[in-house]
């Protein structure tokens, strides 16, 4: 079947479930994306800046570029001018360096914060207290040009669909609770990123608001990132 096809088939399951579908084309050649473009998407997610970087120089403006990948600090000056969301926010010090770099380009940008919701070892995400101190901190407070419109959180990488869908429902359930708390007054905050293409039908069932599908749509990935790029997160 062709990407478009392919794309038209997941754009048109996802989307009638009222979920916004994000087509991930990390690796994938300008080509290729644009014949997901053609087919109507406008959402990619790309999980290195410098591909995003250049990817987002030569393709059509009207795309929603979303960093779903480890964001660091020093990177951020790069995508600020463009990024439509950053999906994976896991410290203070970053959503600072955000802001500030939001600022400089008169934008607020908006995050979701990343929840550590799976059973495996990683340096990536916050846990429950993690985020609540977050959230009260005055520092955080303070930060007028970034927007936290909600959370992203990637299961645990298994075949056992019943903790997949444990690990989506705690998420929610912190969602929930983070909305009453926290953004009771601001309906931005509506966002769960979780799902990807193996499990993006248990997000769904569990109260995903966007999925990141890559290789489903695209096919494997099979070119490399160069270890000693100097911007390769
Ligand atoms: C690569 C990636 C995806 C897409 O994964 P597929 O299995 O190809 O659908 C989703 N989310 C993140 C954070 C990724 O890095």
């Amino acid at each position: 079947m062709s990407i478009a096809d392919n794309l038209k088939l997941y754009k048109n399951e996802v989307e009638s479930s009222g979920v916004t579908l994000i087509a991930v084309s990390k690796t994938q050649p300008n080509e290729t994306i644009l014949e997901a473009y053609n087919a109507g998407q406008r959402v990619f997610g790309e999980n290195h800046v410098q591909e995003m970087v250049d990817k987002q120089a030569e393709l059509p403006k009207d795309i929603e570029w979303h960093l779903i990948g480890h964001l660091q600090s020093n990177k951020v000056k790069y995508i600020a001018p463009f990024v439509t969301l950053i999906h994976g926010v896991d410290s203070l010090k970053l959503l600072v360096e955000i802001n500030k770099q939001a600022a400089k380009n008169k934008r607020i940008i908006d995050c979701l914060l990343q929840v550590y919701i799976a059973d495996e070892d990683t340096k990536f995400g916050l846990d429950f207290d993690e985020i609540i101190e977050l959230l009260r901190a005055e520092e955080f407070q303070e930060l007028k040009n970034i927007r936290i419109v909600g959370l992203m959180g990637i299961a645990t990488n298994t075949k056992n669909e019943k903790q997949i869908a444990v690990e989506f429902k705690e998420l929610k359930v912190l969602f929930d609770g983070i909305k009453v708390s926290f953004f009771r007054k601001e309906p931005s905050f509506k966002e769960i990123s979780t799902g990807m293409s193996a499990d993006y039908k248990i997000a769904i069932e569990q109260g995903s608001t966007m999925v990141r599908i890559g290789s489903s749509i695209f096919g494997k990935r099979t070119i490399k990132h160069f270890k000693n790029d100097p911007l390769a997160n």
